[in-house]
């Protein structure tokens, strides 16, 4: 007993702070994982990898020295990270084992919601074919629980090793690295260079599915052999996996490009060119119906609707900075031997407007609105539908205001957000975005923004994130995100105060003390880009838009030939009325043409027969098939407004 005791004290105790502010006094030697041990059995199961003094590690690291320990577990993101590029280890190591030499190992990462690898494999094309086989030798080395271990040796023997194994890209890899020592993963008979950290064992790795494969150029240039990537996703349990294979089914049933072709909305052409959308007859009509909703809404909030041109001169966006940080992403063109900028926002007319008279701080605050369509060079590989163009039109404003009104816009401003993501029954998160090292304006500047940032987002009741020096070198913002109906994250509403351009344009007002003042300036939109706004809406409503922006209404459908009188006259009441009628009167079977109004989304039918044409009525079928009881034509154009009214 006594010589025990003594064998332990000899041991250097170490002092192990933790996050909740307690410590632990462990010996010399400890892992991470010991501790979590020592805590609870639940938390050493949940463990995936481990903070120390902020560096992550391995759970089975030997602690040396005084630290401060943060266990990481699978419900926070970067414990996810560990575990899904634990999984394209344990991926890699099945697709070695069932295709031996005839491929090469490259890179691994996790990426969002799940991982990829990228194979060299010039005799063996990956197909979907191969995932099941792939997937169960994947099970098969989890079941078998392979201790994963982290070793480290120096670059020249690592790189002898990689070569000696036929990994060429490995090597290619290691004798690109500035270190002395590299750091490499064992499982089993699986080798993988490695930052890390890993799981401890492959057995923790319990639900994953391959999703699908792509080529991909090594280092992504195409003067590099072709790769083959499988990508891959993993979750800490099945039901989780499940749940989220469900979401991507459903993204895809929903996919904007699909609904917009299939419901005739918009196209794109490459004869008129890349990230330009063209708009077709219900498209058209679903967005000037979303366009006069924001003109009736800003004007109700005091702002004026202005427009400005298409193209202003090159010297102009000298004067606004433009030419010099954002050229890259603008088109140019000349007329008379002049050079103009095709605009890529909006602001610099709304400046010549404040500057076209004296303002004094009593015209204050003024609040420009415009559908501004603007034209930006985004790069081809990154367009995507609607969400990712080249010419877009913003629901932009400028707003102008002395220094005192400023707290009070902004609150106005997310007011508007709150209001318009309550109609369209989006959630919606925030965060606000501090001054950056390197920035313009004084202390006394940013210091009043971000307050009237600050105490408008605390106003609004809503948990919000702060970027702490995230914010644009001339001025704080608030980014709002929605969340669609499948918990997807879009930008849309953006608030930007900016202390640049009032300067640039020497903006000045007159105050109550007769001396000139400058006016803050704010940027905002609400929607952001109406493209963007239209394919986030198709998707979250799957192409079932409410019926105050359906761009059709309703359908008059006769049941036989002997209805096709009445069913005009009905269509033509309607349509008189201001109803977005359309009628289907061809020699069809009912069921065949209620069928096709659904596939189409209509939200009403309106089902004319003997009876009703008798009745002088229409029987209104909804789209998810409820009846409702028949009616004259001027009662269901009553009941259609009374629907809408709410938004106008
Ligand atoms: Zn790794
Ligand atoms: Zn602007």
């Amino acid at each position: 007993m006594p010589l025990f005791i003594r064998g332990e004290t000899m041991m250097t105790q170490l002092r192990i702070a933790l996050p909740d502010g307690s410590a632990r006094e462990v010996p010399a030697g400890s892992t991470p994982l010991d501790i979590a041990r020592s805590i609870g059995e639940n938390l050493a199961r949940q463990a995936v990898a481990a903070r120390v003094d902020g560096q992550l590690v391995d759970l089975d690291t030997r602690l040396e020295q005084d630290a401060r320990l943060e266990l990481v577990t699978l419900n926070s993101a970067e414990g996810l990270e560990v575990y899904r590029h634990s999984t394209a280890h344990l991926m890699a190591h099945a697709v070695k084992e069932l295709y031996g030499d005839q491929v090469q190992v490259t890179i691994g990462p996790a990426i969002e919601n799940g991982f990829y690898y990228d194979f060299y494999s010039p005799d063996h094309s990956f197909t979907p074919e191969d995932f099941a086989a792939i997937e169960k030798k994947m099970e098969e080395l989890a079941a078998a629980d392979l201790p994963i271990r982290r070793e480290e040796l120096s670059r020249d023997s690592a790189i002898a090793r990689f070569r000696d194994m036929g990994e060429t890209f490995k090597v290619k890899l290691i004798e690109d690295l500035p270190n002395a020592t590299v750091s490499l993963y064992r499982q089993g008979e699986f080798i993988d260079l490695c930052r890390g950290p890993h799981l401890p064992s492959t057995g923790r790795i319990k639900a994953f599915k391959l999703t699908s494969v792509a080529g991909a150029y090594w280092r992504g240039d195409e003067k590099n052999p072709m790769l083959q990537r499988l990508y891959a996703t993993a979750f800490a349990d099945k039901k989780e996996l499940k749940a989220y294979l469900a979401r991507l089914e459903e993204a895809k049933k929903r996919d904007h490009r699909k609904l917009g072709r299939e419901l005739d909305l918009f196209s794109f052409s490459e004869e008129a060119g890349a990230g330009l959308v063209i708009w077709h007859p219900k498209g058209a009509l679903l967005r000037t119906l979303l366009e006069d909703f924001e003109r009736r809404e800003h004007l109700r909030r005091g702002y004026d609707i202005v427009m400005g041109p298409q193209i202003l001169r090159t010297e102009l966006w000298k004067t606004s900075g433009h030419y010099e940080n954002y050229r890259e992403n603008m088109y140019f063109t000349e007329v008379d031997e002049q050079s103009y900028g095709i605009k890529p926002m909006n602001c610099l007319a709304h400046m010549l407007i404040y500057k076209s008279q004296m303002r004094s701080y009593r015209d204050l605050p003024l609040r420009f609105f415009e559908l501004g369509t603007v034209h930006r060079h985004e790069k081809s590989g990154v367009l995507h539908g609607l969400l990712r163009v080249r010419g877009f039109t913003q629901d932009d404003a400028h707003i102008l205001c002395t220094p005192e009104q400023l707290d009070g816009e902004i609150k106005g401003v997310l007011g508007f957000v709150r209001d318009v993501m309550a109609i369209f029954g989006f959630e919606y998160e925030m965060e606000i975005s501090t001054r950056p090292e390197k920035s313009i304006g004084s202390d006394a500047d940013w210091a009043r923004a971000t307050q009237a940032l600050m105490s408008a987002l605390q106003d609004s009741g809503l948990p919000f994130e702060v970027n702490e020096g995230d914010g644009a070198f001339y001025g704080p913002k608030i980014d709002i995100k929605l969340k669609d109906a499948l918990d997807r994250k879009w930008q849309c509403a953006t608030i930007q105060c900016d202390f640049t351009l009032p300067e640039r344009f020497d903006l000045t007002y007159v105050g109550s003390d007769g001396e000139k003042h400058r006016p803050v300036m704010v940027h905002r939109v609400i929607l952001g880009a109406i493209e963007r706004f239209i394919g986030v809406l198709i998707e979250h409503f799957a192409g079932n838009f409410p019926l105050w922006i359906s761009p059709v209404q309703a359908v008059v459908v006769n049941v036989t030939d002997n209805q096709a009188e009445y069913a005009e006259q009905v269509y033509q009441i309607l349509r008189e009325e201001g109803i977005r009628v359309q009628k289907d009167l061809r020699n069809e079977k009912l069921g065949f043409k209620i069928r096709e109004a659904q596939m189409e989304k209509v939200p009403y039918m309106l089902v004319v027969g003997d009876k009703e044409m008798t009745g002088g009525t229409v029987a209104p079928r909804h789209r998810s098939g409820r009846n409702l009881d028949p009616m004259s034509p001027a009662e269901f154009v009553r009941f259609v407004q009374d629907e809408c009214r709410q938004y106008h």
